[in-house]
């Protein structure tokens, strides 16, 4: 058994010496969005489960020499994946140094990242790195789609299981060809620390359609196609981009260019839909992952769908900023496979995907009862996120990888177990453990 499991108090164990496998117990084994045993079991060998389901069940199939861990009073959950973040972006002070109460609007909020950035010291992005990982380990995450901080060594050792998009921005097509080579530099960085055996593996993103020009998407889209990467594109997140991309107007030319030194005045507006640019642009295709789309229309959602794209909401990230409100009710209710994300700590106050269902229950308005609107978000927070980021988690069955929390149980006493009630009840400090591939990460007493 693992050295760390065998201290955390209240952990009961009793096994063989030298056991290569363990079948965790506990009150309640919910394997996915749809099924829920009780009591569960779940069996893990070498990182990977090997049986999930009634704990009879997996009694009976796990080798008698597998050990034990009991968790009385817990669920089993797959670990939670956060399709959206910046793990190497602090929570932001304010000019006077004070912590920030709430970020400002959001091209204000763009020029102080900037700033930020420019002045971090160089050790700044992995130590912001590694603690926003443990921080998101602690509160039940185990996967995450993170957009890659300018220190991408800081990913070599990221305890969890991630997608790390590469970023590329530039906006006059002179800058496209060097911004590609550095773009895939750091892609191959990423993939070498993966055939290391890490955790991670890369992505590219291209930032947004107002700091990307039409050749780099197009040299972005290429490059994504030829390795075979998936892309993660800000989308539709603030009515200032879409100004922008309407017109060539607003505070994105008025404010954030005239800000860094860049003159955009002959830029006109995309002249057309987003899903005509991003398909003349070759980008909208399987892979493309549109984080944000607070404004698009249900129509172009409908359209971007069709044409491959899948989608990731950060509803809180939007609110901090007042950019609206994502459109979770046509999501749920048209069965869209939408994914959470938090975006990043400069953005929310938290990484915690509890808080991020509970905000996005909290903007539903179609006709759905809480039970399935809950399991539908709780969906969003594994499977779906897993399934957009293209990780092997999200569910556990036999044959995924063990990345799974244990949680007090939501269901105990009056009113018994219900998604719903998961969703409502269930905050950071009741994540009692934290196992990715096998390995125990977080364990709270
Ligand atoms: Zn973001």
């Amino acid at each position: 058994m693992n050295e760390k499991l065998r201290n955390v108090p209240g952990l009961e164990r009793n096994g063989s010496a030298h056991p290569r496998g363990t079948v965790y117990v506990a009150s309640r084994l919910v394997p996915d969005a749809s099924t829920v045993f009780s009591p569960g079991a779940l069996a893990v060998e070498d990182g990977v489960v090997v049986a999930a389901g009634p704990l009879a069940d997996v009694e009976r199939e796990a080798p008698a020499r597998f050990d034990r861990v009991d968790l009385p009073g817990l669920a089993i959950l797959p670990g939670l994946v956060n399709a959206h973040a910046h793990l190497s972006i602090p929570r932001l002070a304010d000019r006077d140094g004070a912590r920030a109460l709430s970020p400002p609007p959001f091209v204000e909020w763009i020029l102080r990242v900037v700033a930020w950035k420019r002045n971090a010291s160089p050790g700044e992005f992995a130590t912001n790195v590694e603690a926003a990982s443990r921080e998101a380990v602690s509160n039940g995450t185990t996967g995450v789609g993170e957009i890659a901080g300018p220190d991408v060594a800081a990913y070599a050792r990221c305890p969890l299981r991630a997608k790390v998009f590469v970023e590329g921005i530039g906006f006059h097509p002179e800058v496209a060809g060097t911004v590609v080579s550095s773009v895939e530099e750091a892609v191959a960085r990423i993939d070498a620390f993966s055939r290391a055996g890490g955790r991670v593996a890369p992505g590219i993103s291209p930032h947004t359609l107002y700091t990307v020009g039409f050749a780099l998407l197009q040299d972005l889209a290429r490059l994504a196609a030829r390795l075979d990467l998936p892309l993660a594109l800000h989308l539709a997140e603030s009515p200032a981009e879409m100004e922008f991309l309407a017109s060539g107007g607003g505070e994105v030319a008025t404010r954030l260019y005239p800000a860094v030194g860049k003159d955009v005045s002959s830029f006109r507006g995309i002249g057309g839909s987003i899903p005509s640019y991003l398909r003349s642009a070759g980008i909208l295709r399987e892979g493309l992952i549109l984080v944000h789309n607070v404004h698009l229309s249900r129509g172009d959602t409908d359209d971007l769908r069709a044409g491959g794209a899948t989608f990731v909401l950060c509803p809180r990230s939007n609110a901090a900023h007042q950019n609206g409100t994502p459109d979770v009710t046509h999501f749920v209710d048209a069965g869209i496979p939408f994914a959470l994300g938090t975006d990043s700590l400069g953005s929310v106050s938290s990484l915690s995907m509890w808080e991020e269902m509970r905000a996005a229950a909290g903007i539903y308005r179609g006709g759905l009862s809480g039970e399935d609107l809950c399991r539908s978000l709780f969906r969003a927070a594994t499977e779906n996120g897993a399934r957009v980021l293209g990780l092997p988690s999200g569910t556990l069955a036999a044959g995924a990888p063990a990345d799974f929390v244990a949680i007090g149980d939501p269901g105990r006493g009056p009113g018994g177990w219900s998604f719903s009630r998961m969703v409502e009840r269930v905050e950071d400090g009741d994540v009692r453990l934290t196992v990715i591939a096998g390995e125990p990460e977080h364990e709270r007493p």
